[in-house]
């Protein structure tokens, strides 16, 4: 019987004969279809995979050197690009797109020999917190399936979490890798803004949008970072970790901001928990200091304003011409034209992101919103850099709550917006940011907390969270009451 525990220990039973890729493939792909209630895949490449792995099987047994994600069973969020696959941001607007090029990550991972799995549900245009502005339908948490998973990038969180492959890739413009990760019990890592090619990702909003990697050890999360990491002659953002911000000590000094804490809407045992592991790290020698943050009330309304301006202008190219289903050749005029294929084709909330960010950048209205957002921004980004010549860390929960129940949230989108108010700050900033799995709610779902440090310190960031998961995982030891998980870890 396959078991996976981590791709280190998979790479050894590769190599001594236990396991094989192939084998590895006809598990997941089995696990699929008995997880397939979940709804977390929009497609799966089935025939493909298993010759993939066959391939590598024979490669490996031929003595050739083998690549650092071989036979890495690995699933992608329905928004990257892979060629010659469809991809549709779970939009029916991309319904029957296939991709032309594959994504500048996904090219890395399969030069790599990792091995794609399929394509993952996820909210229309990674547009939203709990995977249900899908036009796949929700995906399920599969610790409570009346929960969702988060989202944006739900159904690869559930992919990782089910164990339905060994790592996912998702992408995380306001929280939607860490999100997810927390209220699935995975770990969740968003690098610093411009450390993976965007390159062949779907754009939502250009300036905040980092691929993400969901695995369930922080050495997979290292390596698949690593494998995709750096500079990229198709995206001018993507660049090489300059080299004196990658601290090699151990980080010491922890901040965490008064405000967040402070919060109302932050549950109390998430907030017991917090402040129980940083006495924890007190005691083992960590300064952790709470630090009043100004600017947190304008945290969440400045990224709703930029992210919806942006995302109104990168959605405008699904007109029925450019991108985009076509649904009538006989409209008379170009504007009926394009208002019939993309009401027909967009879901409410991205209609409704689409509304926000045209209204935010009209002339009227383009000062008072847009551009003051943009100052505030600024302003967190010269804070943030401050807070980091005294601190090497922050530490923040990832969402007010554990997993919401399935739409709850729906009917109240403000609300909705409110819950990401611990995410979207390493967005806005760029800098990196991970969710640890480390709690147990006592109403049976998971949470963890959100390490982030300075741009290009993943290094660091992996370290802290290598020793953290060590030291204060509570995580899977202890049963959770009142209902039990319905998938082991
Ligand atoms: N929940 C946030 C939003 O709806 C984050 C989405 C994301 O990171 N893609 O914008």
């Amino acid at each position: 019987l396959f078991q996976f525990g981590s791709i280190q220990q998979y790479h050894l039973d590769l190599n001594d004969g236990t396991t094989s890729c192939e084998e590895a493939v006809r598990h997941y792909l089995k696990k699929i279809n008995e997880h397939s209630a979940l709804n977390a895949f929009t497609g799966v490449y089935e025939a493909e995979a298993i010759e993939q792995a066959v391939a590598l099987d024979r490669k490996r047994k031929s003595g050739a050197t083998t690549g650092p994600l071989h036979g890495v069973v690995i699933a992608l969020k329905d928004v990257i690009c892979y060629k010659d696959h469809p991809v549709t941001a779970a939009s029916s607007i991309l319904k029957g797109f296939r991709s032309v090029y594959s994504a500048t990550a996904v090219q890395r991972l399969l030069d790599a020999e990792a091995i794609i799995i399929g394509h993952t549900n996820c909210d229309e245009f990674a547009m939203g917190s709990t995977n249900e502005n899908s036009s796949y339908g929700p995906v399920l948490n599969s610790i409570d399936t009346g929960r969702v998973p988060g989202g944006s990038s739900g159904g690869s969180a559930v992919a990782v979490q089910a164990g339905l492959c060994m790592v996912s890739l998702g992408s995380d413009t306001g929280g939607s890798v860490r999100q997810p990760a927390d209220f699935c019990g995975i770990i969740g890592l968003k690098p610093t803004y411009g450390k993976i090619s965007r390159y062949g990702l779907i754009a939502y909003a250009s300036s905040f949008d980092q691929i993400g990697i969901f695995g369930t050890s922080i050495d997979d999360v290292r390596v698949t970072l690593e494998v995709m990491a750096g500079p990229d002659g198709f995206d001018s953002t993507a660049v090489a970790a300059p080299a004196i911000t990658n601290a090699t000590s151990t980080p010491r000094r922890i901040a965490y901001f008064r405000q967040a804490l402070e919060n109302s809407s932050l549950d109390p045992e998430i907030r017991s928990s917090f402040f129980e592991l940083i006495s924890k790290l007190k005691t083992d020698g960590y300064e952790v200091e709470a630090i009043d943050f100004d600017l947190f009330d304008f945290i969440v309304p400045t990224y709703y304003i930029l992210t919806t301006a942006e995302a109104s202008s990168n959605l405008s190219r699904f007109d029925g011409i450019r991108y985009g289903a076509r649904r009538d050749y006989r409209e008379k005029s170009e504007n009926s034209f394009y208002f019939s294929n993309r009401s027909s084709g967009f879901g409410k909330e991205v209609k409704r992101r689409i509304m926000l960010g045209t209204f935010v950048l009209s002339a009227g209205y383009y000062d008072a919103y847009f551009t003051k957002a943009q100052q505030v921004r600024k302003l967190l980004v010269d804070q943030t850099r401050l807070i980091f010549t005294q601190y090497d860390a922050i530490l923040l929960p990832n969402s007010p709550t554990t997993a919401f129940p399935l739409g709850e949230k729906l009917t109240d989108p403000v609300s909705m917006y409110l819950a990401d108010i611990f995410t979207v700050f390493a967005n806005l900033t760029g800098i990196p940011g991970i969710s640890l799995p480390l709690f147990w709610h006592s109403n049976g779902m998971p949470y963890g907390v959100q390490i982030m440090t300075n741009h290009f310190c993943e290094v660091s960031l992996l370290h802290l969270s290598e020793r953290w998961m060590q030291q204060f995982k509570t995580f899977g030891n202890e049963k959770p009451q009142p209902s039990t998980p319905k998938v082991a870890f």
